[in-house]
């Protein structure tokens, strides 16, 4: 067990104070291992996903460091590189290091693109000691000498394996090559495919290698549910589904920022008080969001994956998925919300014809295979599809009730309890 304390991992009274403001009181098993390696200046070979506290393990002890260098970074000359595969991880390190830093005068900066470039040119101009940045516009500044990477110190490559699947493989050479050859380098990455050690083996020099296993999720405590239902149907159902009285708390998840904007408008709208929290919100914006829903104010939260990592919120009834996530592995995070500290919870899942791959995916992981929802909208059925492993589905099925009326305008919501009440679990809990 670990039982060290950050101050006792060599990291100083400024970083601890913020550290003890949020809470942290002990260090993950992966900040345990990794810090005073690297403060004693190795590379570092992480396999680790996101949850298990890999950003404080890497940030603390490079603030630590920089804090004990003590000289500033010149203009448009930064220290230290993180390098992430998305504009949202980008801005998750950066909040972070934002928090740990707070009682420091260590400056950061974050770039990516498809946004304005000038504020961001006029931060590297002032000076930052940490850049936390994407891969292309990284190169744009460089390429228009609005930056320069010859005083890099420190490199991170996070979610490594990320930043190879979106093709930015040659972009993260060529950055590599315009570093100083003399640095402290780290990669992390949640698996370890082939040309991902090749990348750590042209990078590392003599590489302490962590790996620390993704944090187990007792998924089979949770009753878990599909629905098959059609894109444009799944507004109207994750209404009826709110409405049930069992749901006292729930976390809803969509794939992509704009969706849980948009799925939180039309929530609010229908009178189900709803926040959406992502990775474009400030730190500031998603605390908000998150002291409604902890205070009851919001009982339902929109949320994507990245932004929802680091949520403990006791007493959430539901985990709704209004769409599956790319990686099935999200999908037990996201079901690990409910059913905290030994409750069980229930996980409902929305799947349009065209998530089908997605599903089997999540049940191959999980090893459960997630039964139809029974429901009934009085009097009428909802247009609840067959899963079909072709990916095409039997739209027709059930699109009319018996009784020849036509679905999508029923009120309340009713289910067999107890067909729905059934977990899908393997074995008894
Ligand atoms: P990460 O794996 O870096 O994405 O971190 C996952 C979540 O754990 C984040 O919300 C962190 O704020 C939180 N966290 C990281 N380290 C600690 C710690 N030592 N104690 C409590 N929470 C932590």
């Amino acid at each position: 067990m670990n039982n060290k304390t950050f101050d006792s991992l060599g990291i100083g009274a400024s970083l601890c104070r913020a550290l003890a403001e949020l809470d942290y009181t002990l260090p993950t098993p992966i900040q345990s291992r990794a810090i005073p390696d690297l403060l004693s200046g190795n590379d570092l070979l992480g396999v680790a996903q996101t949850g298990t506290g890999k950003t404080a393990a890497f940030s603390l002890p490079i603030l630590e460091m920089l804090l004990a260098d003590g000289v500033k970074a010149q203009s448009k000359r930064p220290k230290v590189l993180i390098l992430a595969p998305t504009r949202e991880l980008a801005g998750q390190i950066r909040d972070d290091i934002s928090t740990y830093a707070r009682h420091t005068r260590i400056r950061h900066a974050c770039i990516f693109g498809g946004v304005n470039q000038n504020p961001q040119i006029k931060a590297l101009a002032k000076g930052v000691e940490v850049l936390v940045a994407t891969p292309g516009r990284l190169l744009d500044l460089v390429g228009n000498n609005f930056l320069a990477l010859d005083e890099i110190s420190h490199l991170v490559l996070d979610e490594a394996d990320r930043l190879l699947d979106m093709g930015f493989i040659r972009d993260v050479r060529r950055i590599v090559r315009l570093l100083p050859s003399r640095r402290q380098s780290l990669l992390f990455s949640a698996t370890m495919p082939r040309e991902v050690s090749q990348l750590a083996e042209e990078i590392l020099h003599r590489p302490v290698r962590i790996d620390v296993a993704p944090k187990k999720v007792t998924v089979d405590k949770i009753d878990q549910h599909m629905l098959m239902v059609d894109t444009a149907g799944k507004q109207g159902v994750l209404e009826k589904m709110l409405r049930d009285p069992e749901v006292t708390r729930a976390i809803v998840f969509t794939r992509t920022k704009h969706g849980a904007n948009r799925v939180a408008k039309k929530l609010d709208r229908a009178g189900i008080a709803a926040e959406a929290i992502h990775g474009n919100k400030s730190q500031n914006a998603r605390q908000r969001a998150l002291e409604k829903f902890k205070s009851g104010d919001a009982w339902v939260l929109v949320a994507t994956d990245i932004a929802a990592r680091g949520i403990d919120i006791q007493g959430i009834s539901h985990v709704i998925n209004f769409e599956l996530p790319h990686e099935p592995e999200s999908y037990v995070h996201r079901i690990g919300r409910t059913a905290r500290a030994g409750a069980s919870g229930v996980a409902w899942s929305l799947v349009d014809p065209t998530e089908i791959k997605r599903l089997r995916a999540v049940e191959r992981l999980t090893r459960v295979k997630l039964q139809p929802l029974d429901i009934e909208v009085a009097g009428l059925e909802l247009p609840v599809m067959e899963a079909d492993d072709s990916g095409r589905h039997d739209g027709r099925a059930r699109s009319r009730s018996e009784n020849g009326r036509e679905t999508g305008s029923g009120k309340g919501t009713r289910r067999r309890r107890s067909r729905r009440r059934q977990p899908a679990r393997s074995a008894a809990a």
